[in-house]
């Protein structure tokens, strides 16, 4: 019998598309858009991949019409604050891409005291509660005014007399005549599914999971290798950013000297190969990975 297929909710087209595209991609599924452009399919794990509105996707998860779905966090979070589901959801991975941040945001005649200064104020936000948490945790009394789209224009039309919005350049508020006041909520595409039931989140979504945790551990990982000094071993495994235990190999000919490889989780950056230069560290070589699995 064929597993049960996954239905994996995906936003069709947007900030988020590209990346989430992208991730199915490096997780070696290959997916093939139907007809309709509705849903998609994927050829290498028994996955449909469903093409929707961002704003659908908590809802549509929660419901149980889909069993997983890629958001941006602020969505999930707004849905999380605003939701008395039996069933919450779960973020079960943050993604990494799609990153922005909630800030507030005032015309230059308001922005003068800060964020302090908007005490009675009106901030147009299509995210009030996360709008209204942080106000309540800063002892600010502001009231929310909900806007779904073209919340930069809200203080123009005097609908509000500041704003809550997605900011990534700020080019936007400027071009608004917006100044920003404070970050509110930092967002990144994450991985949603129903809070798990009591036999597991099944097979396939765990085999999903697994390519996913592969894709994020490589994804900034780099294999690195060198020859060093036999008495700089220490010294150079403590530079080595996010590398657990490194292979020491003999090289011939040479006794003071030894090959030392290691995978390191995080960037390597040109301040650190410097570092390894300084403890007589040679012929470094710095290779991207393609695929891991733990
Ligand atoms: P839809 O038609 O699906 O409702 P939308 O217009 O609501 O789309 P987008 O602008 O595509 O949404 O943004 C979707 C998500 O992408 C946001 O909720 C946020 O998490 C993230 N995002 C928004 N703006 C940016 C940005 N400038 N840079 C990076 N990520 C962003
Ligand atoms: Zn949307």
């Amino acid at each position: 019998m064929e597993p049960q297929r996954l239905r994996l909710a995906v936003q069709k087209s947007g900030r988020l598309s590209d990346g989430s595209f992208e991730l199915l991609k490096q997780c070696g599924l290959t997916i093939s858009r139907g007809r309709d452009k509705l849903y998609g399919r994927a050829m290498e794990l028994p996955i449909d991949v469903m093409l929707v509105r961002d704003d659908d996707i908590p809802a549509f998860v929660a419901d149980g019409a889909c069993d997983a779905g890629i958001v941006g966090s602020n969505v999930a979070e707004e849905d999380r604050l605003g939701s008395a589901r039996v069933q919450p959801l779960e973020v079960v991975r943050r993604l990494g891409f799609a990153r922005c941040k909630l800030a507030l945001a005032a015309p230059s005649a308001r922005a003068a005291e800060g964020f302090r200064g908007l005490d009675g104020a009106r901030v147009a936000t299509s995210y009030p509660r996360i709008t209204e948490r942080f106000f309540a945790g800063q002892g600010v009394h502001a009231t929310t005014v909900l806007m779904n789209g073209s919340v930069e224009v809200a203080p123009r039309l005097k609908i509000a007399d500041a704003v809550c919005d997605i900011v990534s350049t700020g080019a936007t508020l400027e071009a608004n005549g917006l100044k920003p006041l404070a970050t509110v909520f930092e967002s990144e595409a994450v991985l949603i599914a129903a809070r798990a039931s009591p036999d597991g989140l099944g097979a396939v979504f765990e085999a999903l999971l697994k390519r996913i945790d592969g894709v994020l551990m490589s994804r900034d990982a780099k294999y690195v290798m060198m020859n060093a000094p036999r008495d700089r071993i220490d010294a150079i495994s403590a530079l080595l950013p996010g590398a657990a235990s490194p292979t020491v190999l003999e090289l011939a000919g040479r006794p003071d000297m030894v090959a030392i490889h290691a995978v390191c989780r995080e960037d390597v950056f040109w301040s650190t190969l410097e570092q390894l230069k300084d403890n007589g560290a040679s012929a470094i070589l710095v290779l991207p990975i393609e695929k891991m699995m733990a």
